[in-house]
């Protein structure tokens, strides 16, 4: 069975990960602190905070920035769950806008009408690694009437002024938006470390910050570092320090980074420019060549004169089947020992966001995406037998379905 996307873990990350388990450290210390630094720099990004999840992190900078009660915040109908749940459990409503259908990316010729005086916050999301268009979503709220009918409810908002823009860039490390890379692009970039992301920690996330003056993202990622920790004004390391007393500013959060993730991190960024994207890209290509020039597909795009993806997600689509055509090839390509996935069901489709009212009929492209779709196996291991492998199995099985 060819799996969908598992970990690359060899020698180099069980070594380092053994030598975190016999330092003696292996919470919060210095190696999530190395990985915080490499991240900044590789994402060109004013400061990074690492956290367990990438959950954890869209939520804390949601609740860092006030978001509550009675606020909007404007995310994509077609996204992980992830995305819609931290509005949720702010308290806040989240608003969602349909996609454009070539790059799966929230449609910005919708966002504008989207955006009222209660929006606080714009979460666009890159799906499958292909960056949003960030020169258009800046352009739109900082329009002078957008701007001026934002409502500022805290100091931190009236310091911003306007829309803030916090980038679900859990698919996107790496990627590039007119030679930027993430996590420079929006105010704040969200990363994710899960196990089937391109970068994996096992679990993790960070917090890319890229904030305006007269915000000091310095001094903001230390209060961070608090916040994500119960609100304690010194860490576990800190206090081995000399001094052991510590106070508690705030309630903080529990979501810190472990230095057994963070070593992981550590060899996979390392490795990750010239060696995981290039294989990566080489998969991506190698899947277009056999799906480019045949009719029945619609091959994802992952480079375009702004933009160039992270490659995470080969999203491939089969021209006007139905999606219990799409449900059909899809068993029929497991039968052939190939495991593929969809991404993803707009969230309209799940029963909890359908009970709070959202209707699919108002997000008419992300389901005719998300009906045609199939996502293929893309990670580290698969080899070039296997990529055909791969590509025989859906030909074969659109074959069947279709005839
Ligand atoms: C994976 C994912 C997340 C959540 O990441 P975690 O690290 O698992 O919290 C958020 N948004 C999108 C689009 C994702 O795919």
């Amino acid at each position: 069975m060819i799996p969908f996307s598992p970990p690359r873990i060899d020698d180099k990350i069980i070594n380092e990960v053994t030598d975190t388990l016999k330092s003696g450290w292996i919470t919060t210390g210095p190696k999530t602190k190395l990985f915080e630094k490499k991240l900044t720099e590789f994402t060109d990004s004013k400061s990074t905070l690492c956290l367990n999840s990438a959950t954890a992190g869209l939520e804390l900078m949601l609740r860092w920035f006030g978001i509550g009660k009675g606020d909007e915040v404007i995310i994509p109908a077609y996204t992980y769950c992830a995305t819609a749940n931290v509005v949720i459990h702010c308290g806040a409503t989240p608003i969602m806008v349909d996609i454009d259908e070539e790059s799966f990316n929230m449609d910005t010729n919708r966002l504008a009408q989207a955006i009222t005086k209660r929006t606080k916050v714009i979460m666009p999301v890159d799906i499958g690694g292909l960056p949003c268009d960030y020169t258009k979503i800046y352009d739109i709220i900082n329009a002078p009437a957008v701007k001026q009918q934002f409502q500022a409810n805290n100091e931190i908002q009236k310091q911003l002024g306007r829309i803030l823009i916090m980038s679900d860039a859990a698919h996107s490390l790496g990627a590039t938006y007119k030679g930027r890379k993430t996590g420079s692009l929006a105010d704040i970039s969200v990363f994710s470390f899960h196990a089937v992301k391109n970068l994996t920690t096992a679990e993790g996330g960070a917090v890319a910050l890229n904030l305006p003056e007269p915000f000091d993202n310095e001094e903001l990622y230390k209060f961070l570092c608090v916040l994500s920790l119960h609100g304690q004004s010194k860490d576990a390391l800190a206090k081995t320090k000399g001094n052991w007393r510590y106070d508690v500013i705030t309630a903080g959060f529990k979501a810190n980074m472990t230095d057994i993730q963070a070593s992981i991190g550590l060899i996979e960024l390392e490795r990750y420019e010239n060696d995981t994207l290039v294989q990566r890209r080489k998969i991506f290509d190698y899947y277009n060549s056999v799906f480019k020039n045949d009719s029945r597909f619609i091959t994802p795009v992952f480079e375009t004169k702004d933009k160039v993806s992270s490659y995470n997600v080969y999203l491939l689509r089969i021209n006007n089947i139905s999606e219990a055509q799409r449900d059909e090839i899809i068993q029929k390509i497991f039968n052939k020992d190939v495991s593929v996935n969809v991404h993803f069901q707009p969230l309209p489709l799940l029963s909890f966001y359908k009970s709070l009212g959202y209707k699919i009929k108002n997000y008419p492209q992300a389901f005719d995406n998300y009906k045609t779709e199939i996502s293929l196996p893309v990670y580290y291991d698969l080899s070039d037998d296997d990529m055909k492998t791969v590509t025989d199995a859906v030909i074969n099985s659109v074959n069947e379905v279709l005839g």
